[in-house]
């Protein structure tokens, strides 16, 4: 046993953009809506291209995200944590940018 788990070598992978830079491990502010609301990570795992700038988000990291914000909607109606806002979502779903009259 030499104990290599703990010298992990960084993992990187090829870019699918320009075939030359290699991804790396970053950290990357993510911005989206999810439920109709805004949903912002200040240090979200990513993959970025030394290269290029290509920007992958991990997926794994997303599908965490994704599953946190669906049990945070689900739970919504739970008292155990305090209610910081209330989160209106409009009852219909929004068409498109703009709605013809
Ligand atoms: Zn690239």
């Amino acid at each position: 046993m030499t104990g290599t788990a703990s010298a992990k070598p960084e993992t990187t992978y090829p870019c699918p953009e320009c075939q030359v830079g290699a991804l790396r491990p970053a950290h990357v502010s993510y911005f989206s809506y999810a439920y109709g609301r805004p949903v912002a990570v200040p240090d979200f795992p990513a993959w970025v291209c030394d290269v290029c700038g290509r920007r992958e988000y991990d997926q794994a990291a997303l599908v965490e995200l994704r599953a946190m914000l669906e049990n945070d909607r689900l739970d919504r109606h739970r008292p155990r944590r305090a209610r910081r806002r209330p989160t209106v979502i409009p009852s219909r779903a929004p068409a498109g940018p703009r709605k013809r009259t």
